[in-house]
């Protein structure tokens, strides 16, 4: 049966199909929208408190042959790295897939990281789809090829792959009887767990990388050929046949391991070799050699691929090197900035932040959007959860500012190091009940836990309170030794409307 989708359904069929029992993930994006069509199944789904979390449910789920889904965008996949290079060599049982959401042109992350990496650094097969038909297909295939090979795979997906349609075959899987963990495992050392790891699993995944169907070679000419993988795949297709007929073309999908022996014979087969992929050059570090034009040519730039930049490499493909990179992006020139919403319930307490000359550690949430001009009140914004443990850094009593998402999620630590090294912080914590920069998913309220590691706590309310009082109290915390923490309700108007 085939039928149009988009790369969002296709990924959520091909997880259902593939029969799983849950799926776990932290929302964001551009991930949010798998997670809650999932949400509409009859399937376990929850979002996690922080993706490692996530992960780890999922890796429960399969010691005992359930299936499992894990969702998270790709800065999540920072925090889930830990339980997943070790799940590698520690081995599994039902297949585990985790979906990375990638975001070429930093549309609404903090940075523009290529999750593809992870893979390369885990060990563990990674596919780049570029249609929702690949997608699928990478979905069903990865169940069997996790449990085959006994560790995690990453799907790597991006906006414009998730929005695109295309025409996709299902095959539902017959069989829900998966594997459950092998604890034979630990008759191994932990360096034979490795040498296990590349005796039998990694030439597993070589071989299927080297007879993948989905890699596929479009030969048309022996003077120019293009390498590409992921969404950007679709656009080289349309440029060739659009303009440049004679070049030929191939498109990876399964991009770790990579098809080396397809690869070099390719690049043998043609004068030149252009690698076209986003975001950073994970396939062109590995393949680079004389004739392999790229990003570090300078024909592409970093970051998203568009059409444009596809054709002007090929245009200045006779050249060994040129400078296709563009100069950094300003505030101005992008033409928009994401500050708070004007009618945001912390306003009231930003204008008496802006009143104080102390560091102010920022964090992810909303008020990462008080650092750009013109409110420039939080000072650093490093990660999320983050804004504690910066602050215990400040050579006197500082500010961190975070989210009660950002404190759940990674931020409480901060606050156990601070209050264990009775260092000076100001916390002041956003408490709306949500995740407010996702889309106003809910939070558990871990008041009673702050209050039981700070006693003293004080919880203020941002409607009853105007900025002298609310100044007044923050001077009088901050002249105090030790940690402070000030819990400001306020009801966010975005999601609550
Ligand atoms: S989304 Fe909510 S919390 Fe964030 S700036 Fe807007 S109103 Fe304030």
């Amino acid at each position: 049966m085939s039928n149009s989708y988009t790369g969002t359904e296709a990924l959520v069929l091909g997880a259902l199909d593939s029969k799983i029992s849950i799926a776990t993930g932290v929302p964001g994006y551009p991930i949010t929208k798998i997670m809650e069509q999932l949400m509409d199944s009859t399937i376990e789904s929850r979002w996690s408190v922080n993706e490692k979390v996530a992960l780890e449910a999922a890796l429960g789920a399969s010691t005992i042959g359930r299936r499992a889904v894990v969702i998270v965008k790709h800065v999540g996949m920072n925090i889930l790295a830990d339980p997943l290079i070790t799940s590698a060599t520690h081995t599994i049982g039902a297949g585990v897939v985790i979906i990375a959401g990638d975001d070429p042109g930093v549309k609404m992350s903090q940075n523009e990281q290529d999750s593809r990496y992870f893979g390369l650094l885990a060990e563990v097969p990674v596919f780049d789809p570029d249609t929702p038909d690949a997608a699928y297909e990478c979905m069903r295939l990865s169940y069997a090829l996790s449990e085959k090979v006994s560790t995690p795979v990453i799907i790597r997906i991006t906006d414009r792959l998730n929005t695109s349609n295309w025409d996709v075959k299902r095959t539902v899987s017959s069989s829900s009887d998966f594997p459950v963990f092998d604890r034979s495992i630990w008759s191994y050392s932990l360096k034979g767990k490795h040498q296990r790891f590349h005796l039998q699993s990694y030439p597993l995944m070589l071989e299927l990388s080297t007879t993948y169907k989905m890699n596929i070679l479009h030969k048309r000419s022996s003077t120019t050929g293009i390498i590409s993988s992921g969404y950007p795949s679709t656009l080289v297709e349309k440029v060739i046949s659009d303009r440049f007929r004679d070049v030929s073309h191939l498109s990876l999908t399964m991009i770790n391991p990579l098809p080396v022996e397809l690869i070099s014979s390719f690049i043998k087969q043609h004068s030149q070799v252009l690698i076209i992929e986003e975001t950073e050059p994970v396939i062109e570090q590995q393949v680079s050699c004389s004739g392999v034009l790229g990003k570090h040519t300078g024909h592409v730039g970093y970051g998203k691929v568009e059409t444009n930049d596809i054709i002007w490499a090929l245009e200045h493909i006779d050249q060994k090197k040129t400078n296709h990179m563009q100069s950094p992006e300003t505030l101005t020139g992008r033409g928009y900035s994401r500050g708070t919403c004007e009618d945001c319930p912390y306003h009231v307490l930003y204008s008496a932040l802006k009143k104080l000359s102390v560091p102010i550690a920022g964090d992810l949430g909303c008020s990462i959007r008080t650092a750009p001009p013109p409110m420039e009140i939080a000072d650093t914004a490093y990660s999320l959860g983050s804004s504690i443990a910066t602050a215990t850094g400040f050579d006197n009593k500082g500010v961190a500012l975070v989210g009660d998402f950002g404190l759940v999620h990674t931020g409480l630590q901060g606050l156990i190091e601070a209050v264990f090294h009775k260092k000076d912080v100001l916390v002041i914590v956003l408490l709306n009940s949500i995740s407010a920069l996702t889309g106003g998913q809910q939070v558990p309220d871990i008041t009673c836990l702050v209050q039981c590691l700070v006693p003293g706590t004080i919880i203020l309310d941002m409607e009853k309170i105007n900025e002298d009082e609310l100044f007044i109290v923050l001077l009088s915390e901050l002249d105090k030794k030790g940690v402070s923490v000030i819990l400001a309700r306020g009801q966010c108007t975005k999601h609550n409307s």
